[in-house]
């Protein structure tokens, strides 16, 4: 019996030195050049939970835009913060109109395969109207590149197609 125990076994090979390059003693690898490849299929679904966060998906869903005050500092936070991080303080929920102003944003050339997004991909930081904070999300039709601005007007848009994950219920786009 031998390796026909093993019944994913792609291949056994003796591996180069990727590092190919003079050792004085010789390879410090030598003892471990032999390599086994094997294919190992995986599969799996993975359940998560939104939490105290859930509320502001639902409501995305219902093309509302929520926040949370909070009823000691008064701070607004959009990402919504269940605890106040700046006094801890349970906060609560309050609807924002959805419109605000681009601060900050970067333009991906690249983003990784399972993104399943078309390139370039506009990451904008957007202080929303009664917003203390800037929230993070994707920029779309924006028309050209050179048009997107710091200071323009943004708003909140919302999916009326079926999205893979709750975040994909918005992005923004210019007001
Ligand atoms: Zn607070």
């Amino acid at each position: 019996m031998g390796l026909e125990l093993v019944e994913n076994l792609l291949e056994v090979f003796t591996a180069e030195d990727p590092m190919a390059f003079d050792h004085p003693q010789g390879d410090p690898w030598s003892d471990f050049r032999e390599i086994m490849r094997v294919e190992w299929k995986v599969e799996f679904k993975y359940r998560h939970v939104l939490g105290k966060y859930s509320k502001f998906f639902i409501e995305l869903a219902n093309h509302r835009f929520l926040a949370t005050e909070c009823g000691n500092c008064g701070k607004v936070w959009a990402i919504p913060r269940p605890l106040c991080p700046d006094c801890l303080h349970v906060t609560t929920w309050k609807e924002l109109p959805g419109t605000g102003t681009l601060e900050s944003f970067s333009v991906s050339y690249f983003v990784p395969a399972f993104m399943k997004v078309e390139t370039p991909y506009v990451l904008a930081m957007v202080k929303l109207d009664g917003a203390d904070t800037l929230f993070t999300h994707q920029l779309r039709n924006y028309g050209d590149l050179e048009k997107i601005k710091v200071g323009m007007p943004v708003k909140v848009a919302y999916t009326v197609e079926k999205v893979s994950h709750p975040m994909l219920l918005m992005w923004f786009e210019p007001a």
